[in-house]
This record gives C-alpha cells, structure tokens and sequence, in this order.
C-alpha cells in the first residue's frame, strides 16, 4: 500500500503547522489547545486508544479521545498514542470512530494516522533510516515497539 506524495506532504504539512504553531508541542497538551478531551477508560487489551466525534451540528463536533487505562503508560507512550489520534481528527474526521492497534479501521487511514504521528514527534523518529520507506506493517511494528517498551502492565 502506497500513500501519493502529495498525501503525505499534506499529512506532513498538518503537523509542521502545529509544531510551528503551538507551545508546547506534546500532543497531549495540543489536545487541550485543540478542545479535544481526553479521557483514560478501560478497554480491551490489545487497544492503546481511540478516537470518538459527538456530532452537535452540520459543522459542530465535540472530540474525545480515550487512552487505555488498562496500561500504565508513560508519557511517551500517551502521546504517541494522542499523536494517532489527533492525525485521525484531522484526516479523517468524516468517519465516526477509529480505533488504535486494531483491524477495524482501514489499512490506509492507519496508515496516514501512523504518519503524522512520526510527523509529530521528531523525537521518536529512527536514527539512520527514513521512516518514509517503512511499510505500512512495518511501520505500525516500529510505532508498537516503542509503545511497548514504554509502558508496563498492572498487576
Ligand atoms: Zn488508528
């Protein structure tokens, strides 16, 4: 699966704005510029988060976004997960409800979402190598990967 590039000068183009834009740049204090709420729930095990739209009117929608409560994540981890979802907000605010590390939204909008969370944070970028050529899977393997190593269970 292939992204054109003048997708993902867009996808990459949304979060520069933001990174030129706001201060401080985590995306979990963005969220709270942004009016998207957030809330820690728990769900199923293999979910980091997902994104919800309560429609008010035609142009009107008040967004939240949930972060596993299941896990103990720590910051890092919380934000790349809120990076996710905010790329979904943005590129795909049509569909009501997207899903982190799941099957159910499409390959594509995963994708795109995975992207511009490596857009968004520099930080978590690899070293040596360009993110860019990463397959889809790949790159989803990666962005878990560090999720992983920085979270822990509960008991
Ligand atoms: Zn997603």
């Amino acid at each position: 699966m292939e992204i054109s590039d003048r997708r993902y000068a867009k996808i990459k183009h949304y979060a520069q704005s933001f990174l030129t834009c706001f201060e401080p740049k985590n995306p979990l204090e963005l969220l709270d510029k942004l009016d998207v709420h957030c809330k820690f729930i728990n769900l199923s095990e293999d979910l980091g988060g997902f994104t919800d739209r309560i429609k008010l009117a035609d142009n009107e929608n008040i967004y939240y976004v949930y972060i596993n409560s299941r896990y103990k994540y720590d910051d890092t981890a919380k934000n790349i997960i809120v990076a996710h979802e905010l790329g979904h907000i943005l590129l795909h605010s049509a569909d009501y409800l997207n899903l982190f590390d799941t099957e159910s939204s499409s390959m594509v909008e995963e994708y795109e979402a995975d992207l511009f969370s490596m857009e968004l944070m520099p930080s978590i970028r690899p070293v040596g190598c360009n993110y860019r050529q990463f397959s889809p899977t790949a790159l989803r393997n990666y962005i878990c990967s560090i999720i992983r190593a920085k979270k822990s269970d509960f008991l």
